[in-house]
């Protein structure tokens, strides 16, 4: 039987990699580190969270929410090793993430099917012995990234992305902030942007600011040195992950109506809401980090040392990390795939991950899944499928490979590119949001029931996942 090849073994590759082997299809993964280092990622595990510990929203009332639950219910790795590893997070599920990476690495790492082999791939392979999925990331190596452009020509884009500081708990004055959740509850879970703000069951630190704190924080922000952009001639951001700075040169109070957001937040100090609150987020399952979330920023380091401890309640905050802007590297979906997630114009040839356009842990990984099913069908000589665009799962294929390619930018999964309800005999489409995310949740569910009974994914996994 012929081999599939997948390079990189991030959440994307990890996730083929299991999918294809459970398939009883031989894989090779091809990861680069430790050989070879990017500029993000710390360890040499698989599937390593390169930023926030988030995979966002884990209630049906909410796409991403959905898309997870059609991921279990695929015998995705990635979720399975997600839930062992959970931290409390409210709505959402956020997990430790050494733990995470830990259970995927083993997971991968002990498949009678899988090889893990360390080596950067420079090159996209010719029509081998075997289906390639690459999956190297938005920070893929430079000679595999040149050859990829060469392969799909001006469609292959570069833009920035920014990620969020994380400081040390024990160094947080926790008399000056305070635990609550957005209106005591999460009612949304949190939706939307990998980076963005974030609602939960009162396992959020809330540092509060008055008017003058807010606007003397806001003063420094504006004022505070950013790193160069040297590499690249333009800065394009991708607009749910916004650096703060970015946010706040828009006006005094973007940020009181985005990261700095006060709604909900009642302080039990003074019974009101702030003017402005930072929310921080637990990071690790021991609960002694903790993130700023939606605080992704690309001011120097020695200025957010400065910027950030004007913050009430992070004084003599330790950062363990700092924010720091990053590159991502994506093809233009609509233009090179289709929504098997194979190029048009190589049957064996398939993208998945950030690289073919989608954007964030959980829509990587759910690419991955169907890219490494698909390969796997390819090789077993069984029909490419994907699942109907009435599934959150099918809706990112659809909408990846066909989006309009002008401007085309890579997009979390949100219920508006799901096919809509449709009203129906004794049936009516609910005008109530929440509701009809709901209905549409239920609807996913059901047809991608249906479509798991028609197509490969009727067989249970043959690999018991350990964790
Ligand atoms: C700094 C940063 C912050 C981010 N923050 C978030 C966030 O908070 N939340 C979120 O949901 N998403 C975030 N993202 C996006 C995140 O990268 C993706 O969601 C996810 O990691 C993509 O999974 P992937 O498998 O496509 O890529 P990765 O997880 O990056 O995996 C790609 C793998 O390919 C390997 N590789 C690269 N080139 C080669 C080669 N030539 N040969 C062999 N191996 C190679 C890399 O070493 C890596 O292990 C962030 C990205 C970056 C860069």
């Amino acid at each position: 039987m012929r081999t599939i090849h997948i390079i990189g073994g991030g959440l994307a590759g990890s996730e083929a990699a299991w999918q294809a082997a459970e398939r009883g299809v031989p894989v090779t993964v091809h990861e680069m580190r430790p050989v070879r280092a990017t500029a993000v990622h710390k360890t040499d595990h698989l599937a390593e969270l390169v930023c926030s510990n988030s995979f966002r929203g884990d209630k049906l009332d909410n796409a991403v929410g959905l898309l997870k639950e059609e991921m279990r219910r695929l015998g995705s790795v990635v979720m399975r090793a997600a839930d062992a590893a959970r931290v409390p997070a409210g709505a959402a599920l956020a997990v430790d993430r050494d733990r995470f990476s830990r259970g995927v690495t083993e997971a991968i790492g002990s498949h009678p099917r899988i090889t893990l082999v360390r080596e950067e791939v420079p090159r996209v392979p010719d029509a081998a012995d075997g289906p390639v999925i690459i999956a190297t990331g938005p920070l893929t190596s430079d000679s595999l990234s040149a050859d990829i452009a060469a392969m799909v020509g001006s469609d292959h884009l570069y833009f920035y992305d920014a990620i969020s500081p994380i400081v040390l708990a024990e160094t947080i004055n926790m008399s000056k902030v305070f635990r609550a959740s957005r209106w005591g509850r999460s009612l949304r879970g949190i939706s939307g942007e990998a980076c963005g703000v974030d609602d939960g069951e009162g396992d959020y630190l809330n540092c509060p600011l008055t008017k003058d704190e807010y606007e003397r924080f806001y003063g420094a922000l504006m004022t505070a040195e950013r790193a160069p952009l040297h590499e690249f001639d333009q800065a394009k951001f991708f607009e749910g992950c916004l650096p703060i700075e970015v946010m706040a040169s828009r006006g005094v109070d973007t940020l009181r109506f985005g990261p700095m957001k006060p709604v909900g937040l009642i302080d039990p100090r003074s019974g009101r809401e702030p003017y402005a609150a930072v929310q921080l987020r637990q990071d690790n399952l021991a609960g002694d980090h903790f993130s700023l979330v939606g605080f992704q920023t690309q001011m120097k380091w020695g200025e957010q040392a400065r910027v950030l401890p004007m913050i009430p309640g992070l004084e003599q905050a330790e950062f363990v990390r700092f924010g720091m802007v990053h590159r991502n590297t994506y093809i233009n979906g609509p233009t090179v795939l289709r929504e098997t997630w194979q190029t048009r114009t190589r049957d064996d040839l398939f993208f998945a991950g950030q690289i073919s356009g989608v954007e964030g842990y959980v829509e990587s990984a759910a690419s991955g899944l169907i890219a490494g099913r698909n390969a796997a069908a390819l090789v077993r000589g069984e029909p490419l499928t994907t699942p109907p665009r009435t599934t959150a799962i099918g809706a990112l294929a659809y909408y990846v490979s066909h989006a309009a390619p002008r401007n085309y930018q890579p997009t979390n999964i949100t219920f508006g590119i799901i096919a809509p309800l449709e009203a129906s005999a004794g049936r009516k489409v609910p005008r109530k949001k929440a509701e009809r995310n709901i209905a549409l949740s239920e609807r996913a569910l059901a047809d991608l029931n249906v479509w798991m009974r028609g197509t490969q994914f009727a067989n249970s996994p043959i690999h018991e996942f350990t964790n």
